[in-house]
This record gives C-alpha cells, sequence and structure tokens, in this order.
C-alpha cells in the first residue's frame, strides 16, 4: 500500500512536471519574394520567426538579406513538384531529375536566397513522396551542411527516410497557420500550435505572408502564454548547440544523473514522463517522499 501511494505521488509530480515545462515554438512564414509590403510586415515581428524565401521571386535576394540583417532565421523555400497539375515555379524539382540537375537548381538557390541554413518545400507531394528522389536533394543539402524543414505537403513523405546515411537534420511541419484565410481559422491554427508545444515540448508552425496572417500574429504573438517560448527553428535541431541550452532547468535541477532530454522534445508525452521517472526514481527527492511514509 505505501509503495502504491509512493508511485501515485510520485507519478503525479511528474505529470504535474510534464504539464508545467515551457513548449518551444518556432514560427516560420514561407512563400517570400512576391510581396514586398506584406514581407516587410512579418520581418517586423519578432525574430525568432523564421523566413523562407522561394529562389526565383521577384524579391527574393532583397527580402532574404533584410530578413538576415533583422535577425531572422533565413531558409530556402524550394519549389518541387506537386501531384496536382497546377502553375509551377520556374526550377521546380521533379523526381525524374537526375542527381546533377538537382545538384544545379538546390546550388542556383543557395545563390538566390542569401544566408540560408535550411530548406523546406514549396508543395512537393509528388517529389517529397519519392525516396530516390529526396535522396538526390539530401546529397547536395549535405554537402552545403544545409538542414531540411519538411513542409509535410504528403503524408508519405519520405525526407527523413532519405536523409538517413547523411547530415542532413530533418525536422516536421506540425501546423499550417493559413490554409483558409479566414481569421478565426488562423487564430484556431494558431493555438492549435501552442498546445502541441507545451503537449510535446515543441511544435513546428508555417504561415504565409497573408494579410490576415500577418494580422493574427501581430495580435496573438504579444499575448502568448508564460509556458510558451518563440524559437528559431534550428533551436528544434536535434543537434544544435542552442537547443541543449533550452532544456528545462525544472527537470534539471532535480536529480545528478538525469539522462540527455532531448527526445522529450520531439517525442510522445508518455515516452517523456517515462524518461523523467527513471531518471527521478532513484534521486534524493524521491528519497524525501518515501521517508515522509
Ligand atoms: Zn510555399
Amino acid at each position: 500500500m505505501r509503495k502504491l501511494v509512493t508511485s501515485l505521488i510520485t507519478v503525479g509530480f511528474l505529470i504535474f512536471v510534464h504539464s508545467t515545462q515551457a513548449g518551444q515554438l518556432a514560427l516560420v512564414i514561407d512563400d517570400f519574394g512576391y510581396r514586398p509590403v506584406e514581407e516587410h510586415k512579418v520581418i517586423a515581428l519578432p525574430n525568432t520567426i523564421s523566413i523562407a524565401v522561394l529562389p526565383d521571386a521577384p524579391y527574393s535576394r532583397t527580402m532574404a538579406t533584410l530578413a538576415h540583417q533583422a535577425g531572422h532565421e533565413v531558409l530556402i523555400h524550394l519549389p518541387m513538384a506537386p501531384m496536382s497539375k497546377q502553375p509551377l515555379e520556374i526550377n521546380t524539382l521533379t523526381p525524374e531529375m537526375s542527381q546533377t540537375q538537382v545538384q544545379s537548381i538546390i546550388e542556383h538557390a543557395i545563390r538566390q536566397v542569401p544566408y540560408a541554413v535550411g530548406l523546406n518545400n514549396h508543395m512537393g507531394s509528388r517529389m517529397t513522396s519519392s525516396l530516390p528522389a529526396m535522396q538526390k536533394v539530401m546529397n547536395v543539402l549535405n554537402h552545403h551542411q544545409l538542414y531540411f524543414l519538411d513542409s509535410v505537403t504528403i503524408g508519405n513523405t519520405q525526407a527523413v527516410n532519405a536523409a538517413r546515411g547523411t547530415s542532413v537534420e530533418v525536422l516536421k511541419r506540425n501546423v499550417f497557420l493559413d490554409d483558409t484565410q479566414d481569421e478565426a481559422d488562423i487564430r484556431y491554427q494558431f493555438q492549435r500550435a501552442i498546445k502541441l508545444a507545451q503537449r510535446n515540448g515543441s511544435a513546428i508552425a508555417i504561415g504565409h505572408p497573408h494579410p490576415t496572417t500577418v494580422k493574427v500574429l501581430q495580435q496573438l504573438l504579444t499575448t502568448l502564454p508564460p509556458d510558451i517560448h518563440l524559437v528559431k527553428l534550428s533551436q528544434l535541431l536535434p543537434h544544435s548547440p542552442t537547443a541543449v541550452q533550452q532544456q528545462r532547468p525544472s527537470l534539471l535541477v532535480l536529480g545528478a544523473n538525469c539522462p540527455r532530454i532531448d527526445p522529450l522534445r520531439q517525442g510522445k508525452p508518455a515516452e517523456g514522463i517515462m524518461i523523467i521517472y527513471t531518471a527521478l526514481r532513484d534521486s534524493q527527492f524521491v528519497r524525501d517522499v518515501k521517508a515522509l511514509f
């Protein structure tokens, strides 16, 4: 009985700790390069927002440079072939392209979007669902030390599989903020992203430089819950040095033998609790709790 009560108190405490951890929220605004008026407004938002720029748009270089100068992280927003028939950007990657063609298009994009540290896909349901095609992309990103943000425009995206065996780090989008331009919808998606970050430790939301999205961000970014930290995308990379600094102090002070808690940032809540449980099982805190009985 005593053991059961001790266990319940410990688990209750762990759930409390888990629920009060800060969540890291990364926002990315992509499709940059066509709408300078709205894009200037996005650049004026907190510079923790990451900016993804289409390589062959009229204002690509200007906006990438301005975003960088304002302290934003810059990504290449690389057009990739979709399943559906629709107008395509020039230099859209297709699965039929050779390794040399893929390399030449990505290297052109690198020249067009200065200061980029990562790349995410514009459209791309057909391209990203092809493993051999994405392996060609990862080979080039590996060479240029760019990370990949999977916009997840199709369920069976092969980006993670394609990056195996390379040093390319892959992140995945959780929420699209503005599939519609309806203000209430965008607010709802923003709240979804916050809840995901609180529940899972982190979340990535992608939006676009539409007037409504900019308006909602201007309003909601000033009223973020205290347990939500806006972070640059690269701070969520598994091996980011900054990510290590972002480890939760509320957990680290509890035991000298805490394991690395990186899995929590991407992981499932149950897994996270088990990791913390294992770390705390033999800690002084739990010994103190047990001593009460
Ligand atoms: Zn796009």
